[in-house]
């Protein structure tokens, strides 16, 4: 490790290897990336430190990981003392700017089944921080696009969200606030910061790729308005003829940021809706409204939402609000079975599994069914740890440590 930052922090290299032997003795011999990089963090290092030293670090614990489990407790020994006293419980680190009522966060299932594990765990870190620090959790209902929807999914994931957080969840569903997302969509159009598109989708991109408006872009608010009737209206435009865009910055750096779409027209059947609704908001404009009228805090969300959130972050601008304090995880994956809901569904119709409470099944519904308490999947959000790092998890290896978690 390089001077400057032994000098800013006292020998991190010791202390990394330190607690990633504490982290290793506690969890059977393998520590996790995370929960190391919390600790260090309460000892100094910096989030813009991670590029330089990121790997060094994962070195560290990937040398002290190749250790048996009594040659890390031997070595331990000499590090007792040199740690932070107050790194002795386990515990996501603090965020930064939590209100005095509490925090407000959530996390958004689509409906299309239960949960299962990697739910639970992405739910474990932001309801542990409601019940850290007060506040609200909401479990929101992402069902703004009519396909892909499992009309049970709803009782399933509000079954679910109850038993994660002992009741505490408020479940939201968005297609019940079509009307709201309408409203801003309007205040958008109104603010000059929306428009009516009625460019093919190939010519828009076209032209974007080459940092130009379409000529729709110039339109007047009023033009917009009408426009924007003409969506909502049966005898208006059809689908595809028409989308409600963001007026960002054509000329953005990324290209995906260039006036992205916020509404569409969609005449497919929703489950839950039936044919109520012909326009519907796409994922920006419905969680921008969401997250700002729900007032939340903080949002840790998967990092595949990093374009979203900055998409967002535009939207909120415009309306003249601060955006939620964010934090992105990494991805997970079992390297010996693949945890997805159209993979499990297949199972299921295909007589392989019994059902989602299938005890072969890692969906939370079946986890329940044997035995597990919510509490694992907390404590298992404090194991990992914050970190954007994608981890490749051993089936087997996880519930035994899911197994150490439910010990009475
Ligand atoms: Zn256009």
């Amino acid at each position: 490790m390089t001077d400057d930052l032994n000098i800013k922090m006292k020998n991190l290299d010791k202390k990394a290897r330190g607690y990633a032997l504490k982290n290793a003795i506690a969890y059977n011999g393998k520590a996790q990336q995370g929960a190391v990089i919390s600790s260090l963090f309460t000892e100094g290092l910096e989030k813009q430190d991670m590029k330089k030293y990121g790997k060094k670090i994962s070195e560290i614990i990937q040398e002290v990981n190749k250790l048996s489990l009594d040659e890390q407790k031997k070595e331990f020994e000499s590090f007792k003392d040199k740690l932070s006293k107050r790194e002795e419980r386990d515990g996501l680190p603090e965020l930064p700017n939590v209100p005095k009522s509490g925090v407000i966060m959530r996390i958004a299932p689509s409906p299309s089944g239960p949960m299962h594990v990697f739910h639970g765990i992405n739910a474990g870190f932001s309801f542990d921080y409601v019940q850290k620090y007060g506040g609200k959790f909401y479990v929101r209902i992402e069902d703004t696009n009519p396909e892909n929807i499992d009309p049970k999914a709803y009782k399933l994931i509000e079954e679910d969200a109850k038993w994660l957080t002992k009741g505490k969840a408020i479940v939201v569903i968005q297609s019940d606030r079509i009307k709201l997302y309408y409203d801003y969509a309007e205040k958008l159009i109104k603010k000059d910061s929306a428009y009516v598109c009625t460019c093919s989708a190939e010519a828009f991109r076209e032209l974007a790729k080459e940092k130009k408006a379409c000529p729709c872009r110039s339109q007047t608010i009023k033009e917009n308005q009408e426009a924007w009737k003409k969506m909502l209206n049966k005898k208006g435009f059809k689908a595809g003829e028409a989308v409600l865009r963001f007026k960002s910055d054509i000329t953005h750096k990324n290209p995906a940021m260039r006036d992205f779409p916020l509404a569409r027209i969609n005449e497919s059947k929703h489950p839950r809706q039936k044919s109520k609704f012909r326009v519907w908001p796409l994922m920006n404009l419905s969680v921008s409204v969401d997250d700002l009228e729900m007032k939340m805090t903080h949002i840790i969300r998967g990092k595949d939402h990093r374009d979203n959130a900055l998409r967002q972050e535009m939207i909120f601008k415009v309306l003249g609000k601060k955006y939620p304090w964010v934090s992105f995880l990494g991805r997970y994956h079992f390297k010996d079975m693949e945890v997805s809901t159209t993979q499990f569904r297949k199972g299921i119709e295909s007589g392989k599994y019994k059902g989602w409470d299938d005890p072969k099944l890692p969906t939370l519904i079946s986890l329940k069914k044997q035995g597990y308490k919510p509490e694992v999947f907390w404590k298992m959000a404090e194991h990992i740890g914050l970190s954007e790092v994608d981890k490749i998890l051993d089936k087997k290896e996880f519930f035994k440590l899911l197994d150490e978690f439910n010990a009475p």
